[in-house]
């Protein structure tokens, strides 16, 4: 069986909170496996992370995963939030160790009475009750792992320490997810590893984002881009259409899955979805 879920940020102003809340009630309507709910850098972001998604397991028939990040934090801070989670009823975590606040691509440098690696709070979570827990894998590998042999060994210590399932970081080349599969196989690890579809519909947009995250922007879709720049519906067109191609590839080599980043709008992420639905049913008639 495959699941589709939908990614959210925690909104700044009030007016992007009504956005949010709009975009959920829509989501709500196909049933989504489950939503998650991105951790912000620091202060109050992280708060509004843990309101959103304390109440959308209250408000909604969502199934919550709720992001947290070691960054920043104390092991004991960290407890104390897993703790407010499990009171809410939240039992879906995606543990992430996080990046430097301020400079993603800064100094790492852990909390005093915190953790280096994702994998330590893994199995924190893991030992604080019955939780099911997400980690993130990396197609084009982590930005700061050295070579292939390393993040692989990394990512699969990481599994092994108590994660259910992975989602990717986003990616605009099916080969990069299919190699990412194949090595962490070859490694000797079948967990499930969910791939994240970013729609881009905004060259700028997804040029900020591709260069943060690490991810290769294929040139060819950067000119395509590039020549509806004054014209939304055509940029909308074009990353539908290429995600849409993306999603459905995806599906026919085997994804468990397909993790939609919706930008807190979901527009795009329905579409595709619409149209991937449509052709799959047709395809199973
Ligand atoms: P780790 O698994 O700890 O890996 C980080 C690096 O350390 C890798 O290079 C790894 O190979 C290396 N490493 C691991 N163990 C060892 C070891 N024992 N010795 C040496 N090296 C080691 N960030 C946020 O702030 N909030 C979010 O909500 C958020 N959501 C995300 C969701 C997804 C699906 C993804 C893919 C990323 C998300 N991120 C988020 C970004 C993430 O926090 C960063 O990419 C971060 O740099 C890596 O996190 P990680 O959990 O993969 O770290």
């Amino acid at each position: 069986m495959t699941t589709f879920s939908f990614e959210f940020f925690p909104p700044r102003t009030a007016a992007g909170a009504r956005t949010l809340w709009d975009t959920i009630r829509r989501v709500e309507a196909l049933c989504p496996d489950f939503v998650s709910v991105t951790y912000g850098a620091g202060g109050s972001s992280r708060d509004r992370t843990v309101d959103i998604t304390r109440r959308i397991a209250a408000e909604t028939t969502l199934r919550p995963v709720a992001h947290l990040t070691a960054v920043g934090h104390s092991v004991a801070e960290l407890r104390h939030i897993i703790g407010m989670y499990a009171d809410a009823g939240i039992r879906d975590v995606l543990v992430l160790r996080g990046d430097p606040p301020g400079d993603p691509k800064g100094r790492w440098s852990p909390h005093p009475q915190g953790f280096t690696y994702a994998r330590e709070l893994v199995e924190l979570v893991r030992s604080l009750g019955d939780f099911t827990i997400g980690v993130a894998a990396f197609p084009e590998r982590h930005p700061r792992s050295p070579d292939w042999e390393s993040d692989i060994r990394h990512f699969v210590e990481k599994c092994r320490a108590g994660a259910d399932y992975a989602v990717t970081q986003m990616f605009f080349r099916v080969e990069d997810y299919l190699r990412l599969r194949d090595r962490v196989s070859a490694a000797g690890c079948d967990i499930p590893i969910i791939p994240e579809i970013m729609p881009a519909t905004d060259v700028r947009q997804i040029r900020r984002f591709a260069e943060l995250s690490g991810a290769t922007f294929p040139e060819d879709l950067a000119h395509r881009l590039e020549a509806a720049r004054d014209d939304p519906a055509a940029g909308h067109r074009i990353g539908v259409e290429h995600a849409g191609a993306m999603a459905e590839r995806l599906l026919a080599e085997g994804a468990p899955g397909l993790h939609y980043i919706t930008l807190n709008r979901a527009t795009a992420a329905l579409d595709i979805h619409r149209t991937l639905q449509a052709s799959r049913s047709l395809s199973v008639s």
